[in-house]
């Protein structure tokens, strides 16, 4: 008989299927195998919610993934342009980056596009706020990244800030991260669980198993409801997939571009730019400005090379 579980990682085609009955391996069945040999996409991934088979002789399969209400896509870098799925039915997605060291703002920009393209409601939460002087400043400092986007300065250590992500992690709901490893992402899911539900890299590193090993974690139930999605490899994500999440990430620049003299105006050297002409008037900054152009260039590669293949 067949029965509904949720996906709570992959490693090497062997799904961990969290159930009523707990956690069980299961390994893919045909038709799954079949569709994603056609689609990389359908393959499942953390976050899915599937239907488990039992065989009479004992082994578990995935017999269907079911249809995903959002998902965080990374594009692959080879030759199939259909993307990865790193997370699936995700209601929010929060870029973590630590206040200190320096925060890395291209990064920020990087994947907030990857947010708001996953169709969940995408935050900005920086971590180790109590290594800032101010943090309140800090989080004024990036309105202007994340414009439309809340800015959320937390200390997991002192339990500072973390009322506003609360909300996220709540039954039926779903919590996705996406930041570099030491951001501190398990630190702020205990300190939301008010338990150790994710090892910190301290522990990791007692483990062995170093700050590198992050297949492991994907996603994790909290008690008292909600569940928490670490996406691994995010270092990895260096691509877009979609110019929709870029327009939406940097909605000031967009919002310029509809006073732009001709429509289909680069934003590059062509008279009337209203881009450009915000540069000038320093309403916009270089740094901003370059961000966007670099990250629209990789959109429109990508979109080209889509074209040619077809
Ligand atoms: P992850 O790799 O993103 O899961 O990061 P961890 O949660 O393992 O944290 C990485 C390091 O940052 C650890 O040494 C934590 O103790 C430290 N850390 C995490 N949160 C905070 C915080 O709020 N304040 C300070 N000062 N350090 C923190
Ligand atoms: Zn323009």
């Amino acid at each position: 008989h067949q029965r509904p579980g949720r996906v709570a990682r992959v490693d090497r085609g062997v799904c961990t299927v969290l159930g009523a009955d707990g956690p069980v391996r299961a390994t893919l069945g045909a038709a799954v195998l079949a569709a994603a040999a056609r689609d990389l996409t359908r393959l499942p991934c953390a976050g899915d919610w599937v239907l488990l088979h039992t065989w009479p002789d004992g082994p578990v399969t995935v017999e269907a993934v079911l249809p995903r209400r959002t998902a965080l896509v990374r594009r692959t870098a080879g030759k199939d342009a259909s993307g990865q799925v790193l997370a699936a039915n995700l209601d929010a997605a929060a870029v973590v980056e630590p206040v200190h060291p320096e925060p890395d703002v291209a990064r920020i920009e990087r994947l907030l596009a990857l947010a708001h393209f996953s169709g969940a409601t995408p935050l900005v939460v920086l971590t180790k706020a109590d290594l800032a002087a101010d943090p309140a400043a800090i989080a004024r400092q990036f309105a202007g990244v994340a414009p439309g986007v809340p800015v959320l300065p937390v200390s997991a250590e002192r339990g500072v800030g973390l009322d506003p992500l609360r909300a996220h992690v709540v039954p039926g709901r779903t919590l996705a991260l996406l930041g570099p490893s030491g951001a501190g992402k398990s630190s702020l899911v205990n300190a939301l669980a008010g338990a150790v539900v994710m090892p910190t890299q301290a522990i990791r590193r007692v483990d062995g198993k170093g700050r590198h090993t992050t297949t492991w974690r994907a996603l994790v139930p909290i008690p008292g409801g909600g569940a928490v999605l670490d996406t691994p490899g995010v270092r990895a994500v260096g691509l877009l997939d979609g110019a929709v999440g870029l327009d939406r990430a940097f909605a000031d620049i967009t919002e310029l571009a509809t006073d732009c003299r001709y429509a289909d105006c680069a934003h590059d050297a062509e008279p009337g730019c209203a881009v450009r002409d915000a540069l000038a008037a320093g309403e916009l900054t270089a740094r901003r400005y370059d961000s966007w152009r670099k990250l629209q260039r990789e959109v429109v590669f990508e979109t080209r090379r889509r074209e040619t293949r077809l």
